[in-house]
């Protein structure tokens, strides 16, 4: 297996930057840009989605122009449910009145719903 993986975005080699100029005098290109897997922090997620983007900006591109092709390798036909235990908790709280020279402070009970996993 190769030490690198060309970046997949479809619009990489059209970018204009200085670090995908290849080539020499009337001769030169804009390459698409080329990730080494031990080049640099993105080796340390061994399936890091930044192994085959060179940037969000790539990924994105591949993104729109693949993702009829994406969903449709994991299409999603049905709602996904969690199971939880909603419980509603009173508690007191406070609120600041502006009387329209000073800030009172009025207590109050407060309905506080905390979602809990089973
Ligand atoms: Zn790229």
């Amino acid at each position: 297996m190769s030490n690198y993986n060309w970046c997949h975005g479809p619009n990489c080699h059209t970018q204009h930057t200085q670090s995908r100029i290849r080539g020499s005098g009337d001769n030169k290109v804009l390459r698409t840009i080329k990730i080494k897997h031990d080049s640099n922090y993105r080796s340390h997620e061994r399936y890091s989605m930044f192994n085959y983007f060179c940037n969000q900006s790539c990924l994105m591109d591949y993104i729109r122009e693949h993702l009829t092709s994406i969903v449709a390798i994991a299409p999603r036909r049905n709602a996904l449910e969690t199971p939880i235990k909603v419980k509603t908790v009173k508690e007191e709280s406070h609120r600041y009145n502006w009387n329209g020279n000073e800030h009172t402070r009025v207590p109050y009970m407060a309905t506080r719903t905390t979602i809990e996993s089973k």
